[in-house]
């Protein structure tokens, strides 16, 4: 096993990630408020008004374009007809209009009463989500990002998705340069009430593809968290969603977008879709941590230069192993290595401008090999 190398890093000088500004207090308040109306059903008069508190609450953010976008719920298994719904769409403009995203659902769903009226907290699932996305949105805000951010709050996602599929197509449709999704959903909670509790994780899960990066952007997240949240981290599960479940991270993926999905490690499924997900159940501490391995992220994601292209490894017989690619004149870059075995990146290498690399006595036929933009998800060498 490699130990980690450590190296210069790579704060950039005009942005740091403001990790240590993330406010227990102000996402507990928002999940209150957002588990305080009687319901944030897809189908209830009460997800326009959830949205039009959010959209508000984006609003008085200096910087945003905020949008309460409308689409159409198809009539299926839990709408009983077509009909219109609403997520909140808030955009801090970047200097390119290379994209990052990050969403939760604002919808929340009681299976044991009527949609339009039953009580809905959705505390947890995913007030939670929602109000990660918001306050990374406060503290990236009046800051100079070089890619655009867009804070999402999804809904039609307990009928199956609907929210996210309908912006996935958008995106696609309108050409957004999407380089990268965050999806929280249930991230609120350490604990389950069968005594599990993990403090120290949250889930990130992952699915591999030919037309999308998700694994590789599941890697970066988990490789930026060691760099920046103390005590906090990220457990990579390689698998599309948990067993059987969805999430809103998907109808990117199927968009050829990449996209992972957050949730806690210990999800207590008695309290899901039911009148008990409440803000007492949770664990803002945890909310809190969840926000800065997003937040980290994110914000070395906003501020990457483009990733490089053709990148390979040198095929000669050394004990050293080659690399080169081609990059951006403006743009610095990392080198990243890991066992075969490994999930995750275990050394790493500042090369500035460079576009090849030696990295000595660490083996091509042992070894992945990697380079990206600093802040950037990495291209793996082939
Ligand atoms: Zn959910």
């Amino acid at each position: 096993m490699l130990l980690p190398l450590m190296c210069a890093l790579l704060t950039n000088s005009d942005a740091g990630s403001g990790i240590e500004q993330v406010d227990p207090k102000r996402l507990e308040a928002t999940v209150r408020r957002l588990a305080s109306f009687q319901t944030r059903n897809t189908l209830s008069p009460g997800l326009k008004e959830a949205c039009e508190w959010l959209a508000s609450e984006y609003r008085s953010i200096p910087g945003l374009k905020v949008e309460i976008w409308e689409y159409t719920l198809p009539a299926g298994r839990r709408v009983p007809h077509e009909m219109p719904a609403y997520e909140v769409v808030a955009t801090l403009t970047g200097k390119t209009d290379r994209t990052v995203l990050i969403g939760g659902h604002i919808d929340s769903l009681n299976l044991q009463a009527d949609p339009a009226t039953g009580r809905a907290p959705g505390a947890n699932d995913d007030a939670s989500g929602v109000a990660v996305a918001l306050e990374c949105a406060r503290l990236m805000a009046g800051r100079s990002w070089s890619q655009t951010i867009k804070f999402v709050a999804f809904s039609g996602e307990e009928q199956g998705l609907l929210g996210s599929t309908a912006l996935a197509k958008r995106a696609k449709a309108e050409n957004w340069k999407l380089e990268a999704v965050l999806s929280n959903d249930t991230v609120g909670s350490s604990s389950n009430k069968a005594g599990q509790k993990d403090t120290k994780h949250v889930r990130v899960f992952s699915e591999e593809g030919t037309d999308h990066n998700s694994r590789e952007l599941a890697r970066y997240i988990d490789w930026e968290a060691r760099q920046t949240v103390k005590g906090f981290g990220v457990k990579l599960v390689f698998r599309r969603d948990r067993f059987g479940r969805g999430g809103d991270h998907t109808p990117f993926v199927e968009q050829g977008f990449s996209a992972v999905r957050f949730v806690e490690t210990h999800e207590e499924y008695t309290r899901q879709h039911t009148p008990d997900d409440l803000p007492e159940f949770m664990d803002f501490k945890h909310l809190a941590n969840v926000a800065r391995v997003n937040l980290s992220a994110l914000s070395g994601l906003a501020q990457a230069g483009p990733a490089p292209t053709e990148v390979r490894v040198v095929r000669d017989q050394s004990h050293d192993t080659s690399l080169a690619w081609k990059g951006d004149k403006d743009t610095d870059y990392m080198v990243y290595w890991r066992e075969t075995t490994s999930p995750v990146w275990q050394g790493w290498v500042n090369v500035g401008k460079a576009t090849k690399a030696r990295i000595d006595k660490v083996n091509k036929d042992d070894h992945v090999f990697a380079v990206g933009a600093i802040g950037g998800v990495p291209s793996e060498a082939k």
